[in-house]
């Protein structure tokens, strides 16, 4: 794979999730960092959306819900270099109906470098980071030479 160099801006675009016994998690820590979340775009499946907007006041695009094709909506986003960092509380303990679209979205995530924090403590590393409210320069899968190669 060849790669090449972008730049996301200060703003960003952030994915948040949390499966069903993660949600309180997700929500208090929203709750807690409601300020700093709510000078970025926000996107999240539909359930959880819904919970941080009514009850974190946070300003969210809300997306289907995740066993409904929510998570594969966020993962085409991640494709389409829409979402710059993605919170996702994935529920360790229980298992999913959708756990194939989880591991989806989760390589997604890997395929195209996106910061993940998959439990509170590295979303607070994240959100505390320099990095979190500055432009950041990162290394992509370089598509147009991807195509170029495999149609020569
Ligand atoms: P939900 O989806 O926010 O609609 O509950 C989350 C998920 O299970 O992926």
């Amino acid at each position: 794979m060849l790669y090449k160099n972008v730049t996301i801006s200060a703003s960003k675009s952030i994915a948040l999730v949390a499966h069903d016994n993660m949600k309180s998690t997700l929500l208090a820590w929203c709750c807690k960092y409601q300020e700093s979340l709510n000078q970025h775009r926000l996107f999240a499946t539909g359930t959880t959306g819904s919970l941080l907007s009514e009850q974190a006041k946070l300003d969210v695009t809300k997306l289907i819900s995740g066993p409904l094709g929510g998570d594969q909506q966020i993962g085409a986003l991640i494709t389409e270099q829409n979402i710059d960092m993605m919170i996702f509380f994935w529920d360790p303990l229980e298992a999913q109906p959708h756990d194939p679209d989880v591991k989806a979205l989760l390589r997604l995530a890997s395929v195209w470098n996106i910061p993940v924090a998959c439990n509170e403590s590295t979303a607070d590393f994240l959100i505390n980071s320099s990095l979190f409210d500055a432009p950041y320069e990162k290394s992509i899968p370089d598509y147009d030479q991807y195509i170029n190669q495999r149609t020569k």
